[in-house]
Order: C-alpha cells, then sequence, then structure tokens
C-alpha cells in the first residue's frame, strides 16, 4: 500500500476562501487586524513573519508589526502586550517565539487578552479546549484534527495515537480527538514502548521533533498518519532540508499521510487566519462561523 498524500495547501487555501468571505463582511463596519509582538529578531522569526504578513494579505486582514528590542525586560514586555490588547483597532495578537532567553514565555502568554490571543495558547483558551468547548484553539493541533476531517477520515470509535503531549500540540490535539469520540491514547518521551501502541491505531498524530521516530513497521497498515513534525537534517548534498517524524517508509504502510513540508505547515497557517477572524467576531458579540 501507498499512502495517499495529503495535500495541506489545497485544504489550506479552501479553509482562506472561507475566511476571506469573513474578513470582507467584517471589514465594512471596521478592519480585521493582526499584530505580530517581536522581540530582538532573528533570521528564522523574521522568514515566520514574513510568512504571517502574506497569508493576511491573502485574505484581507490588516498586518502589523511591534519589534521590541532584544533588551526588553518581562515587566516592559507585558506592558507593551497590554497596551496593544487595549488598542480596539487590534483584534489579533501574536507573541513571536522564541523569546530572548531572559524572558518568560509562558507568563507573557498568558497577561494576553484571551480575546485576542489567535495563536489560543492563553490558559482560559486552552481551558475551553479542555472543557470541549473550544473556540480560538491551538493552530497546529486544530490544523492536524482539521486535515483528518477534510479527508473524511472515520474519528468516532478510532483509535487514536498522539505522540508527543506539548501544551499547546499534543494535549489539545488528544482532546479535540476525544471530542470526536476517538478512543485516544498519548504517548511521550516515557513511554515504554511506543510500537505497540502504534500498531493498534486507526490514526496517528506525531508531534515530537525527532526525524524517522515512526517507522513503516511500526504502523498499522492503512492507518492515517498526520506527521506534524518539523526538522531541519543534512540533505546528503552539503545542504539542508525539512523533514518530520515519519522515516521515508511510513508511506508505503500507512493509508494517508502528510507530507513535511505541505502537509500541516499551511493548514496551521490558515489556522492563524480563521482564529483571526473568529477573535474579530468574538470581540463583535458574534458567533464563530468558519
Ligand atoms: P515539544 O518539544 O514541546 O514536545 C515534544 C514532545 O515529544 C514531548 O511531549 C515529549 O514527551 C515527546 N517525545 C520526545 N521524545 C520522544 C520519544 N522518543 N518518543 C515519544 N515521544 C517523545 O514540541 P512541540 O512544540 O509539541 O513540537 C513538536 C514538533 O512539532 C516539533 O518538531 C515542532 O517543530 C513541530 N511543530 C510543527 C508545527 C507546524 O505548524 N507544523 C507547529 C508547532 C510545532
Amino acid at each position: 500500500m501507498t499512502a495517499r498524500k495529503v495535500d495541506g495547501k489545497k485544504i489550506g487555501r479552501t479553509l482562506e476562501a472561507a475566511v476571506a468571505a469573513e474578513v470582507a463582511a467584517l471589514s465594512k463596519d471596521a478592519a480585521v487586524q493582526l499584530t505580530a509582538v517581536s522581540v530582538g529578531g532573528d533570521g528564522a522569526s523574521d522568514v515566520y513573519l514574513a510568512g504571517q504578513e502574506k497569508a493576511c494579505s491573502r485574505v484581507g486582514i490588516r498586518f502589523k508589526l511591534d519589534r521590541l528590542p532584544g533588551t526588553v525586560i518581562q515587566q516592559e514586555l507585558e506592558a507593551h502586550l497590554a497596551e496593544v490588547a487595549s488598542d480596539p483597532r487590534v483584534t489579533g495578537i501574536i507573541l513571536q517565539l522564541p523569546l530572548p532567553k531572559h524572558l518568560d514565555a509562558r507568563r507573557a502568554q498568558a497577561t494576553l487578552d484571551p480575546r485576542k490571543d489567535v495563536e489560543g495558547v492563553h490558559p482560559a483558551n486552552l481551558g475551553r479546549v479542555a472543557g470541549g468547548r473550544g473556540v480560538l484553539e491551538p493552530c497546529t493541533a486544530a490544523a492536524a484534527v482539521h486535515i483528518l476531517e477534510a479527508e473524511q477520515v472515520a474519528l468516532r470509535g478510532a483509535e487514536a495515537v498522539v505522540v508527543g503531549h506539548s501544551e499547546i500540540v499534543g494535549k489539545p490535539a488528544a482532546l479535540m480527538l476525544l471530542d470526536r469520540l476517538a478512543t485516544v491514547t498519548v504517548c511521550h518521551i516515557g513511554t515504554r514502548d511506543l510500537a505497540a501502541h502504534l500498531r493498534r491505531a486507526d490514526v496517528v498524530l506525531v508531534a515530537v521533533g525527532k526525524p524517522g521516530l515512526v517507522r513503516g513497521d511500526m504502523l498499522r497498515p492503512g492507518a492515517a498518519v498526520v506527521d506534524i513534525g518539523i526538522n531541519v537534517v543534512p540533505d546528503g548534498a552539503g545542504g539542508t532540508k525539512v523533514v518530520g517524524d515519519c522515516a521515508p517508509d511510513a508511506a508505503a504502510a500507512a493509508g494517508l499521510l502528510t507530507p513535511v513540508p505541505g502537509g500541516v505547515g499551511p493548514v496551521t497557517v490558515a489556522m492563524l487566519l480563521r482564529n483571526t477572524v473568529r477573535a474579530a467576531r468574538l470581540q463583535r458579540g458574534l458567533p464563530a462561523t468558519v
């Protein structure tokens, strides 16, 4: 069997089209604006910021970048986030990670206005996901589940294994699968026999950051596999390439597999835009549509 390759770009663009229609309707009253707060800044986050700006322009969301010097202290960062949150023109806020080492990212994220937290990282938004009432859900977890739904993978009653238990990817993804009535197992660094769990799984989500962790022989034939990992590895020709957490032979065992790059990544960007429009509606007292 060769896995059906998921076209993340296509799924992302379909979602973006729905978001663009919402943005157009909302913008008749006031613009939808996403503000990214970046501290210091390095090459990698600049690439990510440029991608966010481009994505916003595709759907009509206004994008603004606030760049703070790398020397800001925690209080100054939190004061800036509070100022941005109180600006009625700003409908969504992203705190760009990673922050310089002297700053506490989780503490800063907890000071965000939850109604403007479009990455879904504020404890209140994570708590709503746990309660089965997520609105601003963590983008990557939401993207992984959205891909399974877009590909019409049956989740009710499915054995699902989530590998990775981070606060904003593995854990919320597991909760979202649970809400769709999958039987969910979460594996992590302490799991004794990963392969034994994976072999039972109809659905696998892997978010670890270890290339080659999930091999074909560990999968149940025909399993739907969402590879969330992003790893930069040597390409064998003196350069580097990006790969996920699945070994190349996973494609021969799985029934469906998301490629890296081109799988979860573009859908995560679309989810950020979806959350931005959801946040704008929330602030105007409107229910979420897309
Ligand atoms: P994290 O470092 O916070 O968590 C890693 C998780 O992997 C932990 O739960 C840990 O217990 C588990 N783990 C480590 N070694 C393991 C092993 N040998 N077996 C089983 N589990 C193991 O990472 P994160 O922030 O959740 O990100 C995970 C991966 O997803 C990274 O590669 C990251 O770059 C990628 N990611 C991708 C997107 C995207 O948009 N595609 C977004 C966020 C993160």
